[in-house]
């Protein structure tokens, strides 16, 4: 029996309820996951019980003869998976793990050259909201308005005229193909560090799927839990000259204590990863984004530069009179989770940008192959000719939730 469902039962039935909202609906949203069963038993494990401050045989607390062979598995794994130098597992997040990487070589007040964030970059590549926006000054480069890819032209003539100390790739929101030798060769010209947030295609580079950052920068960072599939958490690669660096940075620099069940989820995440079956899943993740993008368009839909090399793609609603905020609602409804999301060149507001940002990695760890992705641009497609129809929508519902019988859950 459950404890928790014993002594706390409301706690207890909103986590049944979500557990029952993963397993029935169909999840799109592209940073999303479903972590294996043993990736969630170490993170459920008795290691959240641990202090550990400091480093693999070199911490501020006594007992961590345990605690270190985790971490010490989980950065040789990183380094094996990644091909790095040098890896920090103890960054709680992605945005801490880019904090760590910006307060180790950067002073406030330097200039740093990132993708805008309407263009698919994210908060912590300098918007004003975000430290990263307020304690350096920032330029944005983007996609071109033609062939809406990145301006690797502009990318440089910006490098030349700005001279910034830093320059920053990687991105929320694009589905293609990273050119990181170009933009390694920009920075180096004009004598910037190279920073490559993988984040979202860190799955995709762990299987060789995607070109990897590590050779060409001298920083890459990732969250764990996206398409690499592990716990929700950050980790640093960097060469060995910054290693130092980014260890102070992560603590004592930012971080306190280490959470060491998060990870030893992400060890098992490695582990996992360097498994053969982790290359058919990415490649799979790509392919089902392929047949997405080519049915949505069939279906009169526009795919934001024309289609997708990854597991993620923009979906310009505009030919269809809606806009992204109407059709995640409609979608919701449905039991299709999206996220309403600006496109390059956005002629919406923030709040009712004119696309939707739908990715695979989610329903690929479900067992979708490319005919089943094609029922889920079908019913994306029915789902958003009936906006504004409750009735039809949870009619719809129902079939989503039938549907998704067929693809069990991981654990
Ligand atoms: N970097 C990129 C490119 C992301 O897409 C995200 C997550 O949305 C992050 C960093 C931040 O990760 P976290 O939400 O763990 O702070």
């Amino acid at each position: 029996g459950s404890r928790l469902a014993e002594n706390d039962p409301d706690l207890y039935a909103a986590i049944v309820a979500e557990e029952k909202r993963q397993r029935f609906n169909i999840e799109l949203i592209a940073s999303e996951n479903f972590a294996s069963p043993a990736v969630m038993e170490a993170q459920g494990s008795v290691l959240t019980n641990k202090y550990a401050e400091g480093y693999p045989g070199k911490r501020w607390y006594g007992g961590c003869e345990n605690v270190d062979v985790v971490e010490s598995l989980a950065i040789e794994r990183a380094k094996e998976l990644f091909g790095a130098e040098h890896a920090n597992v103890q960054a709680h997040s992605g945005s801490q793990a880019n904090t760590a990487v910006y307060f180790s070589v950067l002073k406030p007040g330097d200039k740093i050259l990132t993708m805008d964030l309407a263009h698919g970059g994210h908060l912590t590549h300098g918007h004003k909201a975000n430290f990263s926006g307020r304690f350096y000054e920032v330029t944005h480069y983007g996609v071109s308005e033609q062939d809406e890819r990145i301006d690797y032209d502009h990318l440089a003539e910006l490098a030349r005229e700005v001279k910034p100390a830093l320059i920053t790739c990687g991105a929320s929101a694009y589905s293609r193909v990273i050119d990181f030798e170009r933009i390694s060769q920009i920075a180096r010209e004009v004598g910037a560090y190279l920073f490559v947030d993988m984040a979202h295609i860190a799955g995709l580079v762990a299987a060789g799927v995607h070109p990897n950052p590590v050779p060409h920068a001298d920083f890459v960072t990732s969250t764990t839990h996206k398409s690499l599939r592990g716990p929700r958490g950050g980790i640093i690669l960097c060469k060995e000259e910054f290693a130092k660096k980014i260890d102070a940075q992560v603590f004592p620099g930012i971080q306190g204590g280490p959470l060491m069940h998060v990870i030893a989820a992400k060890a098992a995440c490695f582990g996992e990863a360097l498994k053969p079956e982790f290359k058919s899943y990415q490649e799979q993740v790509v392919k089902n984004s392929q047949a997405m993008a080519a049915r949505l368009t069939e279906h009169g839909y526009r795919i934001v530069s024309g289609g997708s090399d990854n597991h993620v793609m923009m979906v310009d609603l505009r030919a269809k009179g809606l806009n992204g905020a109407e059709a995640s609602h409609a979608l919701d409804e449905a039991g299709i989770t999206v996220n309403k999301n600006s496109i390059p060149f956005d002629t919406g507001t923030p709040m009712k940008p004119s696309g939707i940002r739908v990715g695979t990695p989610a329903v690929t760890t479900r067992g979708m192959k490319e005919a089943d992705i094609e029922k889920v641009a079908d019913f994306i497609h029915e789902a958003l000719q009936n906006v504004g129809d409750e009735s039809a929508l949870h009619a719809l519902r129902d079939r989503v939730h039938d549907f998704m019988r067929a693809f069990p859950m991981p654990w």
